[in-house]
């Protein structure tokens, strides 16, 4: 072999091994955990130490439903505690109820939240199937409209799921959805429903590694599919974390949690990246 040919072989490898290390670093820039909750008074301490440690600027504490008694409590204790850190939501235990939006508007006005939620309109683990265009919600997309506050709702969709909810966003355009945990739908038809509904927002909590559907494995990719839809539609998604029980706040546990968040975000071009790791959020819920 001849000197030139060896150096045009060596230089052909080490293009070949940049592009091997090109695969995708992590995603370093700031990052907003937009949906997470409490499951105690003093759940938090654990997540606002990994929130340092991997540094998370903001969470959004929400309600889980109906789920937890005292949770508004907790969640204001946490804000009180963490105010630079600790968004807090003002719950919605019971979305059929017609007083609902009634006393959401006065704690709306009491506690100056930015957020609702989650409101739990279709939840098979808890034979929970509600109508989001049914009355009592109509009010609370109205209130939501008028107050310029999202709700955040948790809704598995199925075909009729899908109608009622676009019926529900078509009701008020000026009211925000953000539908968590994507729905649990498919990208494709995601896709369709927020081309149609541009009041509609996504947020990707609790599609990590121990949830199905997840967007990428522990180590695995981002799926291709979510990561051609963020990709294409960066402006309508939200990350978020999820945690709520006692599992989840294991010190350990959240590090993965974290180190999965920031590592599936490096997977998307990185304006993309920046969008739905906080800037979608910071103005969605006018963060500071
Ligand atoms: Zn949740």
């Amino acid at each position: 072999m001849t000197r030139p040919l060896l150096r045009v072989l060596g230089a052909a490898l080490v293009v070949l091994g940049a592009c091997g290390l090109a695969a995708a670093a992590d995603y370093t820039g700031p990052l907003i955990d937009a949906h997470s909750h409490v499951s105690s008074a003093t759940a938090l301490d654990p997540y606002v130490a990994a929130m340092k440690r991997h540094h998370i600027r903001k969470v959004v504490l929400l309600g889980v439903g109906g789920l937890q008694r005292e949770e508004a409590e907790w969640i204001e204790a946490a804000a009180r505690k963490y105010p630079d850190l600790v968004a807090a939501g003002v719950r919605i235990p019971d979305p059929t109820n017609m007083a609902a939006a009634g006393q959401l508007d006065v704690e709306l006005a009491r506690t100056k939240a930015r957020v609702m939620g989650e409101a739990h309109i279709r939840h098979v683990a808890r034979k929970i199937e509600r109508d989001p265009s049914a009355p009592a919600f109509m009010q609370i997309l109205e209130l939501s409209a008028q107050r310029g506050v999202p709700v955040v709702i948790h809704d598995e969709l199925t075909p009729a799921a899908f109608a009622s909810l676009e019926a529900a966003l078509a009701a008020y355009r000026q009211a925000i959805i953000v539908l968590a945990h994507a729905g649990g739908a498919a990208p494709a038809a995601l896709e369709r429903l927020l081309e149609r509904n541009a009041n509609l927002m996504v947020d990707l909590s609790g599609m990590h590694f121990q949830r199905t559907p997840s967007l990428a494995k522990e180590k695995g990719p981002l799926d291709p599919a979510w990561k051609t839809l963020i990709t294409r539609k960066p402006d309508r998604f939200l990350m978020g974390i999820d945690v709520w029980g006692p599992p989840t706040f294991e010190p350990a546990m959240l590090d993965r949690l974290m180190t999965w968040t920031r590592r599936v975000l490096g997977e998307l071009p990185p304006a993309a990246a920046e969008r739905v790791a906080w800037k979608n959020a910071a103005i969605l819920y006018r963060l500071d």
